[in-house]
């Protein structure tokens, strides 16, 4: 019988938590979840210089946003006797020996062709007489990467390594290694690179950026598992949006490809504004929250504003530039007011006109469907074209060529503030 499946996500923490990291996590937490297995945090932190807990933190903290909890964590830096046991089991076996402070794993004498059977890549093929000797113990004393790598592999009984593609090329020597140890060999799957638009290669200068940048830009968990899940892999069905647990059912590491997988900020956008339209507008409010803390104004007019903006926002970020209008005065120029099929003094007939059914209206009729009726009417008894009130009352209410229609605007300014603001642009006219 097959063992249980045990992979791990082990990052070195000299950086927060990037896309790359993360899309790395996904995909070992959907492998091992789908096969009822177990997935291991492994802080490979034995390089101190470079290692900071900002860092494991900010690994920690991305990894719970997204939903993806661990069954187990290690550190590497809590393992120097392991390693020191393991070094002694090659040592003993004269397959080690010493110079300058470090200790070094001697290759075969005579050259030989590892091959490395790879799950998404097939069999990839090196030849032992490309590498050095490989480093286990600095002279520092602490292990290298590739021996505490192989080491913890070994020792947690790791399945399967599913890692990314930069790591393809020291897979021969860790499997020299674990040939060494008498060690079962784990499947490797090596992820496909992160590519910009322009199919460069991705790295943290030319874009790979922090999960934390994307939570702070108003980016929803969801819509970045659903982005990163499709960096490589995809459902077989077609369907973009997946909850973590439909990832969960579907995923294979059959169906993740070879070729690099395109980072595309307009899909993620996409993504997010899908979600963000689906939430439920308590749930909206809840969220645009510390996005709006700076806008002071009525409860209610805000809940209004946000409701009508509610399926335009593609990030959470976006949502203060939307709604500024509703809490200040707008500033625009006098021009804007006037429709291209329209003159100023239509304009300023439409608005006056306007201003005085609205006026009129009693407080308690001030809903979007009276709203309606009345400019409607007005529309018609005065032989006005749409542009010429319409688009003035819009412009008048929010300052912008394009924003939710005048009704909609009324009701959520509400009348005092829509008068206020009828009157200022007519003053603009004239
Ligand atoms: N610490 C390595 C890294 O962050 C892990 C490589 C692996 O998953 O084996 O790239």
């Amino acid at each position: 019988m097959e063992g249980k499946v045990r992979v791990r996500f082990a990052p070195s923490p000299t950086g927060p938590l990037h896309v790359g990291g993360a899309r790395t996590a996904l995909f070992n937490y959907l492998y091992a979840k789908h096969a009822g297995g177990v997935f291991v945090l492994r802080f490979e932190d034995t390089d101190t210089e470079r290692n900071e807990s900002v860092f494991e933190e900010s690994i920690t903290d991305g990894l719970k946003w997204l939903g993806l909890n661990w069954d187990e964590d290690h550190y590497q830096s809590k393992r120097a006797d392991v390693y020191r046991r393991y070094l002694e089991k090659l040592t003993s076996q004269g397959l080690t020996y010493e110079q300058d402070g470090g200790v070094y794993f001697k290759l075969p004498a005579e050259p030989r062709v590892v091959v490395v059977d790879d799950i998404i890549r097939g069999k990839v093929e090196f030849n032992s007489k490309n590498f050095d000797d490989i480093v286990l113990m600095k002279k520092t004393g602490t292990p290298t990467f590739n021996f505490a790598n192989v080491v913890d592999d070994i020792d947690m009984s790791i399945t399967h390594v599913i890692r990314g593609e930069d790591h393809l090329s020291n897979t021969p020597k860790h499997i020299l290694l674990y040939e060494a140890f008498a060690a079962p060999i784990p499947r490797f799957a090596h992820l496909p690179l992160l590519l910009n638009l322009d199919r460069s290669k991705m790295s943290k200068r030319t874009g790979d950026t922090a999960v934390d940048d994307y939570r702070r830009a108003g980016y929803l968990p969801e819509a970045m598992l659903n982005f990163l899940a499709q960096l490589g892999w995809s459902d077989p069905d077609g369907q973009d949006f997946l909850p973590l647990d439909e990832l969960v059912k579907k995923f294979s590491l059959e169906r993740v490809q070879k070729a690099g997988a395109v980072f595309d900020l307009q899909r993620l956008n996409h993504l997010n504004q899908h979600y963000l339209m689906r939430k439920s507008l308590d749930e909206y409010i809840e969220l645009a929250k510390p996005f709006i803390a700076h806008l002071s104004g009525d409860e209610l007019m805000g809940r209004f504003a946000l409701a009508l903006i509610q399926d335009r926002a593609q990030t959470l970020s976006e949502i203060p530039g939307l709604i500024e209008y509703f809490f200040k005065t707008p500033d625009y120029e006098a021009n804007l007011l006037v429709f291209k099929k329209s003159s100023p003094e239509q304009t300023g007939k439409g608005l006056n006109a306007t201003l005085t059914v609205l006026e009129a209206l009693e407080d308690t009729d001030w809903n979007q469907v009276k709203l309606q009726q009345i400019l409607d009417e007005t529309l018609s008894a005065e032989g006005l074209q749409p542009g010429d009130m319409f688009w003035p009352v819009r412009v008048a209410l929010s300052g912008e060529e394009g924003s939710p229609s005048p009704v909609e605007l009324l009701e959520a300014l509400g009348k005092t503030e829509s008068i206020s603001r009828i009157k200022t642009a007519i003053n603009k006219l004239v």
